[in-house]
């Protein structure tokens, strides 16, 4: 048999990925906010068994789930080479709580035909050709919508639909070297708590992928690096009846802080592409004492600074035209640009588009303004860039995705193990 591994045909199995990914989506995910349990919530466990159940199926016969519902499995080494780093590939499994994922009623649009779509558990929800362009690519291509009372979930049970298939792949010819993989699939990160259980020793991987991206043929390689800050007022109080020259007034100077933000700039309103900003969040507090907190985010790590710097002198600056009140200024780290660590294993976005031009398209190399599973693991020892899926308008009830771009994202991930055992 003829191998160039260049040129290998491979050809993702189009209906079993489309009947893979409407068997996961139908399964409630959702994640809890308000939780403090690992999971967030212990339905998140219904699918992670299933997958462990189908990795066992497909020939991953080393997988299994533990009690926080994270799944972990190991594709062994097929490559003479003894030096092949291990690779990991990670979905996660949860669904956002910002749309119910309850009952959710998968619909397969096959040969889309170019038109609105409408949905039909409630016909107020269309999917407009003219106000999502990215239809029109996937015109004569398969669509998946939900039914119009949830979201569809293809955030990010499309990546887990991916990661399998290609996996059933790579044990479906094992002709195509490779070197260790290890799959890994998370619950909660919709929560901001996808990697708080990971346990990195058992996961064993040295570079990894997420993959949790829309539009075929991008990566992401970068997010912003973000703090997040409290600001407390003290004011002094007194009995309003007898507060002449006395009472000073928390709620008063807090609202004087954010009155005295910039107006047209350094918002998230204000703001875009590589722009970074400042923007409070909360405010609560009582004539004594008041708390505004903030989120600030940059791409630059210096400029992060600058945004704290210029926040603490707007807030001391209002504190300090009021005699008698006080202000604590707290800052504190939330997540890092996985640019900083990526740029020192550049070779780990370099195969990533080296695959996805492998896999026929065009590579679209991306910023994320926000972070990731992906920036979390990158710091903690796994750089992590993010790959295509195909998802779009996620956390919706008009969420969709095209069928050949989660196949491509399979043939991706193949391309990628390929290229790992080649290059080392
Ligand atoms: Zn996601």
């Amino acid at each position: 048999m003829f191998v160039c591994i260049n040129t290998y045909m491979i050809q993702i199995n189009k209906q079993s990925i489309t009947e893979r990914f409407i068997r996961y989506v139908q399964i409630d995910t959702q994640s809890d906010p308000h939780s403090n349990t690992y999971p967030t919530s212990e339905k998140q466990k219904d699918l992670g068994r299933l997958l462990v159940k189908d990795l066992k199926e497909i020939g991953v016969l080393d997988a299994e789930i533990d009690d926080f519902g994270y799944v972990y499995a190991i594709l062994p080494s097929n490559s003479e080479k003894q030096n092949v780093p291990v690779i990991c590939f990670c979905s996660h499994i949860d669904t956002a709580p910002d749309c119910s994922g309850t009952n959710v009623k998968p619909v397969l649009h096959k040969n889309y035909d170019g038109k609105d779509i409408v949905l039909p558990d409630d016909t107020s929800q269309v999917l407009k050709a003219d106000k999502y362009p990215y239809l029109r690519n996937h015109i004569g291509g398969d669509i998946i919508t939900a039914s119009g009372n949830t979201l569809l979930g293809a955030d990010d049970k499309s990546g887990v639909a991916v990661i399998m298939e290609a996996a059933s792949w790579l044990i479906k010819n094992p002709l195509v070297k490779h070197g260790e993989i290890k799959i890994l699939f998370t619950p909660d990160e919709e929560v901001g708590k996808g990697t708080a259980k990971i346990d990195m020793e058992k996961l064993g991987a040295q570079f990894g992928y997420t993959l949790d991206g829309g539009e075929a043929g991008s990566v992401e390689d970068e997010t912003f690096s973000a703090d997040s800050v409290k600001i407390i007022i003290h004011g002094v109080i007194a009995h309003p009846g007898y507060a002449k020259g006395k009472l000073v007034n928390a709620l008063k100077i807090a609202g004087e802080i954010l009155h005295d933000l910039p107006k047209n700039k350094w918002s998230p309103e204000s703001t875009e592409k590589k722009e970074g900003f400042v923007h409070p969040v909360h405010f609560d507090g009582i004539a004594e004492k008041a708390t505004i907190e903030f989120i600030l985010r940059d791409f630059d790590l210096d400029k992060l600074k600058d945004h704290g710097d210029k926040l603490k002198h707007i807030a001391d600056e209002v504190t300090s035209k009021h005699s008698g009140a006080t202000m604590d200024f707290t800052i504190q780290e939330q997540y890092r640009n996985m640019k900083e660590v990526l740029d020192k294993h550049p070779q780990v976005a370099a195969y990533a588009a080296e695959a996805i031009k492998r896999a026929g398209l065009n590579v679209k190399t991306e910023s994320i303004r926000g972070g990731t599973d992906g920036s979390r693991l990158s710091y903690m020892g796994l750089p992590c860039p993010n790959v295509f899926t195909g998802m779009q308008a996620i956390h919706s009830k008009l969420e969709w995705i095209g069928v050949n771009d989660m196949v491509k994202s399979a043939e991706t991930i193949v391309h990628l193990c390929m290229i790992w055992e080649e290059k080392s």
